[in-house]
Formats: structure tokens, C-alpha cells, sequence
């Protein structure tokens, strides 16, 4: 051990969870280690994000987490003078079935009751915020106004370098292959190219959390789960929220699809396939287009002349019940685990930094233990699936 190589915690992968991760501890005058086996931070699933961040969920831990990302990424220009690609606007439901219908008013109460600014709109209402909608058959839907878009990659760049400037030590190029466990403590990673100690290790990998569970000789049921996303050439601004179509595609009812626009004009999309595609395969798919361009013009008919500059495919870090996991690791004390974002990494990213961080100072956080629990790696994750979508 030498006091080059040690630090009060490391930082393991440096996407939506693990670099603003870092910068929260860094802030709190810790000696941090950001270790990335890409060859910059972002690369992972966070650049495949579209960028959509709401609080308004249907589940308490993701409406708490996803509040704290809101007031991280809505004031970081003012606070940095570092621009995020923030575009307020909103994310709105627009609901042609009374099931859905039904679904979405149900659980306004409670999203009401956690301070969420989100109401029900007539079709009227849905039609002004989304000129150009399909009327026919539109009943109404949410809008929630204080959610929005932010650039995923924008934001990266600007945690990465505030967390480089309060002293963070990132290491690109540099995968952990190995932990070191010593009587059930963390005492520190491998890499290929060296040994790192610290008494606090995150584990913030994303959808490669399976294998480092297998490394520390635990359980992190994570599934990598791939879904198509694309962006087009910039158009007049005309669309201000972030909309999530859940009506019945030419591809059968399960698959959602959302799309916005972003600060900078162009359309950017993703959706969700009806079939799952699981593994770490990031090749397009064929399928992709077609669907989503139908889609796109059934719903908004006035989009027909959309140029599509550019398609991507991604990973959701999925887990059975659509659920994060933030947990201690068992076996490992001072591990941690914060790992199955599913499609909400991004939004999530800087309110579980926060979380992550005051587990590691030992101080209460955002999520008190009964809602914390909820996320726990001992929870029964056959329990009813919360939604997983971005
Ligand atoms: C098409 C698409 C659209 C999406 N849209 C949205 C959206 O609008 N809003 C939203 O909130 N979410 C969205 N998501 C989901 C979001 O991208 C993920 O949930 C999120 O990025 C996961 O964050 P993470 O930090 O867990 O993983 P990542 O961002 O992937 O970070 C994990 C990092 O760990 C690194 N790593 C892995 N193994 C090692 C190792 N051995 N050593 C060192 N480093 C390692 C990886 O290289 C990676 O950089 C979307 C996803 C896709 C695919």
C-alpha cells in the first residue's frame, strides 16, 4: 500500500450515477478515485440517454431521487456558468384509452401529495402544448411543467470537470477487473494496471453490474436490455415538453415510445421495442425506423418532413422489478452498490450522487430508511414492477 494509490473511496465506472457521484464526494473533501474503462466518462449508457429528467413518478424513491436531479440540473448554469442543454417544457401523457386514462388519474393523488406539479389537461389543453397532435380520440392527459430535457452529454463533460477541479482523480482506459476483500471488508479494486485501497468502494457500473457482483461474490440481478433512440436535423422550436406516447403502436400495444425537442431544435426520440432485446449487443436494429417513423407521424401527423440525421442503440440496466438497487453489498463492508437504473439513469443520476453520498459520510440522506429499503438488494424483487420507462 502507498499513500499514491490510496483513497477514501473509489468510484467504479463514470456514467449517469458514477460521475456526479464522485464530484458530490469530492465536495465533501474526500479523496476520490473515479476509475473508467472507456476512454471518457459518459460512454456507456449515458450517452444513448435522450436526456428526459421528470420527478414525476409513480414510485416515492425515483419522485425524491429525481427531485434532487431536477434542482442539480435546472440551477447548474446559474450556480457553474456552465451550460447543460436545460430546456424546461415538461413531460406530458397524452392518453387516448380510458384505461389509461383511468391509470394515469389514479395515482395523481399521490404524486400531489409528494409536492409534484402535474394535472390533468383536457384534449384542448394536450393539443395547445403539443401543437399538432392527433385529435381524434384524444381524451386528455398529464403535463407536469417542471420536468424537462437536459443534454446527456453536456451534463457528463460539466460533472466530470467539477468533480476533476475539487480534486477527483480520474482514470479513463482503466478497467477494474478484481476486489479486494479481507474479512468482510472492502479493502480496495484491481485493475489491469494496478491495485487501488480505499475503505469505500461504489460500484456505479451500470449495465456490466452483474459480472462485479460475481467479483464480490454477490447477487446484483441486473439485465442489460437494449432500446433504440434517434435524433434529427434542427426544426423551429414548437414542441416544450417531453412526450411519452403509450397508445397502441402499428407494433402491437406493449411498446412505448417518447420523444421531445431539444434546446437546440432537433427531434429526439427512443422507444421501447415490444420484443426485449437483452444482452450488451449495440448494433441498430432494422426494425427501428419503420416503427418509430410511424409512430412518430401517426401521432403528429405535421412531422412527416422530419430529416433523421442519425440512429443509436443503447443499454437500459434493467432489474426485474424496474426498480434501482442501492445497497450495501453483504460480504463487503463499505461496498456499495448503485447499479439498475433501467430507462431512468440519467434523471436518477445526480439525486442517487446525493443519496450515495451521505450513505457514504454516515449521514441521513435523501430517502428516509423505509423508502431507502425499497431499493435494497434484499428486497423481493418479484413485488410489483414500478415503471421503468425514460
Ligand atoms: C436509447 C436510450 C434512451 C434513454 N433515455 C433516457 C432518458 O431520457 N432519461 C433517463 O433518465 N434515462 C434514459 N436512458 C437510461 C439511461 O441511459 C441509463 O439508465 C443510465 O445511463 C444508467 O446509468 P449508469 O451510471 O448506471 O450506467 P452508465 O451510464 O452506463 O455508466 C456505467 C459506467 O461504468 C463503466 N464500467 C463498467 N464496467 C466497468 C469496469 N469493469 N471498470 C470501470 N468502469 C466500468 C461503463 O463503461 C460506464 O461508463 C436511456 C437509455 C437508452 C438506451
Amino acid at each position: 500500500m502507498n499513500e499514491k494509490n490510496t483513497y477514501d473511496v473509489i468510484v467504479v465506472g463514470a456514467g449517469s450515477v458514477g460521475t456526479p457521484a464522485a464530484m458530490f464526494l469530492a465536495a465533501e473533501g474526500l479523496r476520490v478515485l473515479l476509475l473508467e474503462g472507456y476512454a471518457s466518462p459518459g460512454q456507456g449508457s449515458n450517452k444513448a440517454a435522450i436526456g428526459g429528467v421528470r420527478a414525476t413518478h409513480s414510485d416515492p424513491a425515483k419522485i425524491l431521487l429525481c427531485q434532487k436531479s431536477l434542482e442539480v440540473f435546472t440551477t447548474w448554469e446559474e450556480r457553474t456558468g456552465v451550460d447543460v442543454g436545460w430546456k424546461p417544457g415538461g413531460y406530458c401523457f397524452p392518453v387516448y384509452t380510458g384505461g389509461l386514462r383511468d391509470q394515469l388519474q389514479g395515482i395523481l393523488p399521490m404524486q400531489k401529495k409528494f409536492g409534484l406539479d402535474i394535472d390533468w389537461l383536457d384534449a384542448d389543453g394536450i393539443a395547445q402544448v403539443v401543437p399538432g397532435i392527433e385529435r381524434r380520440g384524444l381524451l386528455g392527459g398529464t403535463l407536469s411543467p417542471r420536468d424537462g430535457q437536459v443534454s446527456t452529454l453536456k451534463a457528463s463533460v460539466a460533472f466530470q470537470r467539477e468533480g476533476q477541479r475539487l480534486g477527483v482523480d480520474l482514470h479513463v482506459k482503466e478497467p477494474v477487473v478484481g476486489y479486494a476483500v479481507n474479512s468482510g471488508k472492502i479493502e480496495g479494486v484491481r485493475t489491469e494496471k494496478n491495485i487501488y485501497f480505499a475503505p469505500r468502494v461504489v460500484i456505479a457500473t451500470g449495465a456490466d453490474a452483474i459480472s462485479h457482483g460475481r467479483m464480490l461474490n454477490a447477487h446484483f440481478p441486473v439485465t442489460p436490455d437494449s432500446h433504440e433512440a434517434g435524433i434529427s436535423a434542427p426544426v423551429k422550436q414548437f414542441l416544450p415538453p417531453l412526450v411519452v406516447d403509450m397508445h397502441e403502436g402499428p407494433e402491437g400495444k406493449t411498446a412505448n415510445f417518447y420523444f421531445g425537442q431539444v434546446h437546440s431544435g432537433q427531434i429526439i426520440f427512443c422507444y421501447t421495442p415490444k420484443k426485449a432485446f437483452l444482452g450488451h449487443n449495440r448494433e441498430n436494429l432494422s426494425e427501428f425506423m419503420p416503427v418509430l417513423a410511424s409512430r412518430l407521424t401517426t401521432l403528429i401527423p405535421r412531422l412527416r418532413n422530419l430529416l433523421i440525421r442519425r440512429t443509436w442503440r443503447g443499454l437500459y440496466p434493467m432489474t426485474p422489478d424496474g426498480r434501482p438497487i442501492l445497497d450495501w453489498v453483504p460480504g463487503a463492508e463499505g461496498a456499495l452498490a448503485a447499479v439498475g437504473m433501467c430507462g431512468q439513469g440519467f434523471m436518477l443520476g445526480p439525486g442517487v450522487a446525493a443519496q450515495v453520498t451521505a450513505m457514504i459520510m454516515g449521514r441521513p440522506g435523501l430517502l428516509p430508511p423505509e423508502i431507502l429499503s425499497t431499493l435494497s438488494l434484499s428486497r423481493n424483487f418479484g413485488a410489483t414492477p414500478s415503471e421503468a420507462l425514460a
